[in-house]
């Protein structure tokens, strides 16, 4: 029985969402930033750990390299100052 990566649990098969090529819960399938349920290949990865895309990956890993205080309106909690 695959075990998800997320919270170390067995993944049954009707339950199971594949990505990064490991077996996940619907509910672990998550960035890890913000937390958003992520689509099955949908999804950026990053040091095996799922992101969404937009904004999370890009923000964190992009190469425009926000956080660094440019963009206003954006939650804080990448904050570099
Ligand atoms: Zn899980
Ligand atoms: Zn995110």
């Amino acid at each position: 029985m695959p075990k998800c990566p997320k919270c170390q649990k067995e993944v049954y098969f009707a339950e199971k969402k594949s990505s990064l090529g490991k077996d996940w819960h619907p509910a672990c399938l998550r960035c890890e930033k913000c937390n958003k349920t992520l689509t099955p290949g949908g999804h950026a990865e990053h040091g095996g750990k799922p992101y969404c895309s937009k904004p999370c990956y890009a923000n964190l890993f992009g190469p425009e390299g926000f956080g660094r205080g440019g963009t206003s309106g954006e939650k804080g909690f990448y904050g570099k100052s």
